[in-house]
């Protein structure tokens, strides 16, 4: 299941054996070699994970945990065998802290209202950063108006860096907990996340980490990040849509009440009460999406194969390039500049609206986002409406930065 080894050269990667793995790649749009760059809208998959689900519905599917029958079994056996993969991929300390949910939207929202509506109350403060994605922001509104508790902004500098020392003066007596993103989407920006969980542990309050946008470009370990829940998405880390993960400590998820109620989280039902199911089953409830999970633990073999150091090093040095070829672009001015960002590049070209850019390059069958990125405070940060957004993964190219930074002076002559 895992890539070619002959992939992996030393720190860089055979891109072309790379791609060869990843079908949708090959093919034309607009009579154009398709350049893919909107990863951090949605990733690729390599075949290796497309196989899996595959022979899981070829050879194997039925409902989980329930059945003594041969094909039950070995449903269960590939749905619990992809949650320990992704329990030893991130480090996790055991399989009762990986809860399956459907992506980072489901796993935060579990947390702000299985553990908000049980912790928060009038006055309590949720303490999160102008970074958000709104997935990191709506659910924590909700349960504040459900508690009355208060929504709490660490502002960002014009880099697109979060106030480390505003987050401090924040981090208050009724700070209960804390939330931000790992990686900004919108920006890029790797936030300080080890600084914000020393201050905020000092200070007894838990923490939860957005890492949709960090799991597929960089190695996470929960353990040494020290956080108390951390969310991600298969889809963005090239495995199925409507699956994630939610990493909650052991401790913290076994004193939180179950979320939904139904079907295999309970052990026993009676019209007395119910008896819920261990960790981390109380969490998930019905019948979950098991060809989904069974192609994310093949996504993550699949990382495994390549090595997370090698996909850091490799889009380190891609977005150096597309930093600098797109620089070159007159009019065009990147948004999020902080150093050590992750390999995304907003920009916007002065009087050309992002609409009209995605529009005019994907006749180049270049694929890039346009938008607010569902992260509006971002935008008004900065105070534009919208920006264009290229975003790369480990099977990116050179030359796919090159061919948009042209596209860019076409749209340009266009508007001239
Ligand atoms: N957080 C961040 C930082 C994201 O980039 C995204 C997806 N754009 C999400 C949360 C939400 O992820 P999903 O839609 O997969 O639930």
């Amino acid at each position: 299941m895992s890539a070619n080894p002959e992939a992996v050269l030393n720190a860089e990667l055979d891109i072309e054996t790379v791609r060869a793995d990843f079908p949708i790649l090959h093919q034309e749009v607009n009579g154009r070699t398709l350049a893919y760059l909107d990863n951090a809208a949605s990733a690729q998959r390599p075949r290796q994970v497309i196989d899996a689900v595959s022979h899981y519905y070829s050879s194997d599917h039925a409902n989980v945990h329930r059945g003594v029958h041969t094909l039950s079994q070995r449903a269960t056996d590939a749905f619990e065998g992809a949650r320990a993969k992704v329990r030893r991929f991130i480090n996790a300390g055991s399989d009762k802290e990986i809860v399956w949910t459907r992506g980072t939207t489901e796993a935060i929202n579990l947390v702000a209202q299985s553990w908000g509506r049980t912790h928060l109350g009038e006055g309590d403060e949720v303490l999160i950063t102008w970074l958000e994605h709104h997935a990191n922001i709506v659910p924590w509104q909700i349960v504040c108006e459900q508690t009355g508790a208060r929504l709490v902004v660490t502002p960002m500098d014009d880099t697109g860096q979060i106030r480390l020392d505003e987050f401090e003066r924040l981090l208050g007596p009724k700070t209960r907990m804390v939330a931000l993103g790992h990686v900004s989407n919108a920006l890029g920006t790797v936030n300080p996340v080890r600084d914000v969980v020393a201050m905020a542990k000092a200070r007894d309050v838990p923490v939860l980490l957005d890492g949709a946008q960090a799991v597929p470009h960089m190695a996470v370990d929960v353990q040494d990040l020290d956080c108390d829940f951390y969310a991600f998405s298969g889809h963005k880390m090239f495995g199925p849509t409507g699956i994630g993960v939610l990493y909650g400590r052991e401790s913290m998820l076994a004193e939180m009440p179950p979320w939904q109620g139904g079907g295999d989280m309970i052990l026993a039902v009676s019209f007395d009460g119910t008896v819920y199911n261990e960790l981390p089953w109380k969490f998930e409830a019905g019948t979950p999406n098991i060809a989904g999970a069974v192609g994310l633990g093949a996504a993550v073999d699949y990382l495994d194969g390549i090595g997370m150091s090698n996909i850091a090093n490799r889009e380190a040095s891609l977005l150096a390039h597309a930093t600098r070829v797109l620089e070159e672009v007159p009019g065009l001015r990147i948004i999020g500049t902080a150093p050590g960002k992750a390999a995304v590049i907003s920009f916007i070209l002065e009087g050309i609206h992002p609409h009209d850019i995605g529009t005019i390059v994907d006749h180049e069958g270049i694929a890039i986002r346009t938008g607010h990125h569902c992260a509006m405070p971002i935008m008004e940060h900065f105070g534009v409406p919208a920006t264009a957004r290229a975003s790369f993964a480990f099977y990116n190219t050179e030359e796919e930065a090159d061919r948009l930074a042209q596209a860019l002076l076409k749209v340009r002559e266009m508007f001239a």
